[in-house]
């Protein structure tokens, strides 16, 4: 049976892969995508962040079940902000013991749902072996030593000694290796001005040698970063961004005795986690969410919440998390942030429905779950309002979304992934999320919301016995890889 390998190229977005394969700068991609089945618009998890996404990818469910709601939020319960790492300031002010603990730790241990089962946990309790490559999201049914380079053991005062779980064969980068004969040469690539191994050519690094010692896994998911960090930068760009990419996959291919070798072996698969928007270069492209909320106690950036504010922020670039902390302020909280047409959407909850509108506008929609219509994915809803507000046609008992792919399921994911009220709002096209010590981008790229340009992602599939489902979703990847291996989840 061949294996399966996953590459997860952050921020890549479909026209842009088309234009790299165009002007010839992708010989990798190129050859995989004319040996495979090439998907544009596959739909992606809201919020569209990294986190998020990766716990949907290997969960194979929305984080209404997964419970990880984006890279940073906070539970109102526990009394605890968590940020998975989003730029250096904001970690200094939560703390980068929390912050490291948070996603080397709580993300897998705490965090996501134990009442789901990750990809890695399904494979090798079928008799497969599973790999992870500098992949956050990675829970597993085996324990690995975490290897903290002494400067990072120092500042978090040698607390984070502990054991991650992850499949048989785990990367982190340096932090945990991967359990085969040679050790990885070293190389610059593993440093700390390089994140520790958490970059394109470690991953490529790790995973050639996991190839060639002989144990490489049935699954592997490998994580290649660089891309996103920099379209935040330079989202003009793009296309050379995506040819170092391409380089790396070329790396990986040229260590087969021929490219058509490695697909006689293998199920090659490449996805994103989700796209990117350009952001203006003025000002008032960030929306400044403490003068929106400026008749509000807004609680400061800290890792543990306390009482006696009126709203906590959680910024994901262009989206934002906003909890009351009374119920009392949930619709003075909401009127506060509808008056601002830069955002685009408002949504919240209510007992078992969604109630979403546009900023700058008062006409809501109202969805819940088993109603009599259903979208393109089979999902059945019922509504009341105005279906306009997230730009949705209803043909016959169908509904058709365009605006905002898999709007229902999407808004649903992210507003039931914790039981305490939330409001969640995204920024219009053009900007983003302005609040204490959040790492902006004006001029350059960010996202985070609901709208395709975030959301829609490249799917490419190649070497695989059968064509991957239409139309596509991020969560049906851990279903037809299991099925190539012939794993069934029941
Ligand atoms: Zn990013």
């Amino acid at each position: 049976m061949k294996k399966v390998i996953l590459f997860l190229i952050d921020s890549m977005m479909p026209d842009v892969l088309e234009r790299c394969i165009g002007a010839k700068q992708a010989p990798a991609m190129q050859f995989l995508l004319e040996r495979g089945q090439y998907i544009p618009d596959c739909v992606t998890v809201f919020p569209t962040m990294t986190a998020s996404v990766d716990c949907s990818l290997i969960t194979g469910v929305y984080p209404d079940r997964h419970k990880v709601p984006g890279l940073v939020w906070c539970d109102p319960e526990k009394k605890e902000m968590y940020n998975y790492i989003n730029g250096a300031i904001p970690i200094r002010k939560i703390g980068l013991a929390h912050c490291a603990g948070n996603v080397l730790f709580d993300l897998n241990e705490r965090h996501m749902s134990k009442e789901v089962r990750t990809i890695h946990e399904v494979l090798e309790e079928n008799k497969r072996v599973s790999g992870s490559i500098n992949v956050i999201a990675h829970r597993g049914h085996k324990q690995h030593k975490v290897h903290l380079p002494p400067l990072l053991d120092a500042i978090t005062s040698f607390r984070l000694r502990e054991k991650v779980s992850g499949p048989t064969i785990m990367s982190l980068g340096t932090l945990v290796r991967p359990d085969i004969f040679r050790p990885i040469t070293w190389n610059m690539a593993q440093t700390i001005a390089e994140g520790y191994g958490i970059n394109d050519t470690y991953a490529i690094d790790v995973l050639i040698e996991v190839i060639r010692s002989g144990k490489q896994p049935d699954f592997t998911l490998v994580y290649l970063p660089e891309n996103d960090h920099k379209l935040h930068k330079n989202p003009l760009d793009s296309v050379q961004h995506l040819a170092e990419v391409d380089r790396q996959l070329v790396r990986f291919l040229d260590s087969f005795d021929s490219w058509e070798q490695m697909l006689e072996r293998n199920v090659c698969m490449l996805i994103s986690d989700h796209g990117q928007t350009m952001i203006g270069e003025s000002d008032d492209h960030n929306i400044p969410l403490e003068r929106l909320l400026a008749s509000f106690s807004i609680h400061p950036l800290t890792a543990q919440i306390s009482e006696g504010k009126d709203v906590v922020i959680c910024n994901n670039e262009r989206m934002s998390y906003l909890y009351p902390m009374n119920p009392d302020k949930l619709f003075p909280i909401i009127e506060a942030v509808s008056v601002d047409p830069r955002i685009d959407l408002v949504a919240w909850k209510e007992n078992d429905q969604v109630l979403v509108r546009q900023g700058g506008a008062t006409e809501t929609l109202r969805f819940w779950r088993d109603g009599p219509f259903r979208d393109r994915y089979g999902v059945r809803w019922g509504f009341e309002g105005d279906l306009s507000v997230l730009d949705v046609r209803s043909e016959g008992n169908v509904l058709v979304f365009d605006t905002y792919p898999d709007a229902f399921s999407r808004l649903y994911g992210a507003l039931f992934a914790q039981p305490s009220q939330v409001v969640a709002v995204t920024a219009a096209v053009g900007y983003e999320f302005l609040s204490e010590s959040a790492p902006t981008h004006l001029g350059g790229g960010s996202h985070g919301s609901l709208h395709k340009q975030d959301s829609l992602i490249p799917l490419l599939v190649s070497g695989a016995s059968r064509q991957f489902p239409t139309p596509a979703r991020l969560v049906d990847v851990k279903d037809f890889i299991l099925q190539e291996l012939g794993v069934s989840q029941l």
